[in-house]
C-alpha cells in the first residue's frame, strides 16, 4: 500500500480501514504500526556526534549513535553503551555493552596513563643530562670515534 495514512475509519467502535493523505479509503480490519526506534542523543549531539539511520530488511527503524564494539564514538574521548548505539538491543545486551565499554575506557585511560609517565620519564632524563652538561649524542659519538687510552 503506497501513500501516507492520515486517519483511522471506525464503524461501530471497529476498525474498517485506512484513509490515506489522498482522500483514498483502503478497507482493514487490523493496523500495526511499527516503532520508530530513536536513540535519546540530544545531550551527545551537542559534542558534535551525529546519529545515523538504522535499517532493517531494507527499512529505516531509526537512529543511533555509531560507536565501535568497545563503545568508542567517532568523538575522541567519548564512549557509549546500551540502546544509544545499539537500539534493536534488550537488557542483556545493554548490560553487556556496558561492560564491554567500561573495559574500553579503562584500557584507554591505562595507555594515556603509560603514555604520560612515559613523556614524563624522557622529559625528566633530558633536563638532568642538559643540567649536567653532557649532549647524549656527542658523547655516544665520542665513545664510537675515539676509544679511551690507557
Ligand atoms: C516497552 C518496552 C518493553 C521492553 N521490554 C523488554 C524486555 O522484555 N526484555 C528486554 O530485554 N528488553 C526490553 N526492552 C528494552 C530494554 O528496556 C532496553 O534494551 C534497555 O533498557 C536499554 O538500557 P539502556 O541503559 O541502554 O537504556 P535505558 O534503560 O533507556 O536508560 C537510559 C537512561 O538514560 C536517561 N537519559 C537519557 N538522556 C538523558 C539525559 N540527557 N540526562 C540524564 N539522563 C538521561 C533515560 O531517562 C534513561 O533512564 C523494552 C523496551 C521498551 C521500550
Amino acid at each position: 500500500m503506497d501513500g501516507q495514512v492520515t486517519a483511522l475509519e471506525v464503524t461501530d467502535d471497529r476498525l474498517t480501514g485506512v484513509r490515506l493523505g489522498s482522500g483514498q479509503l483502503i478497507p482493514r480490519q487490523v493496523v500495526v504500526a511499527m516503532p520508530r526506534f530513536v536513540a535519546r542523543a540530544d545531550v551527545l549531539i551537542t559534542l558534535a556526534l551525529e546519529p545515523t539511520e538504522r535499517e532493517l530488511a531494507g527499512h529505516v527503524i531509526g537512529s543511533s549513535l555509531p560507536a565501535d564494539p568497545g563503545g568508542a564514538t567517532p568523538v575522541p574521548g567519548v564512549w557509549v553503551a546500551g540502546n544509544v548505539s545499539d537500539p534493536l538491543g534488550g537488557v542483556i545486551n545493554a548490560a553487556a555493552s556496558g561492560l564491554s565499554t567500561a573495559a574500553a575506557l579503562t584500557a584507554d585511560l591505562i595507555a594515556e596513563d603509560t603514555r604520560q609517565a612515559g613523556d614524563a620519564y624522557r622529559h625528566e632524563r633530558q633536563l638532568a643530562t642538559h643540567e649536567a652538561g653532557e649532549c647524549p649524542a656527542a658523547r655516544t659519538s665520542t665513545r664510537q670515534t675515539a676509544p679511551r687510552r690507557r
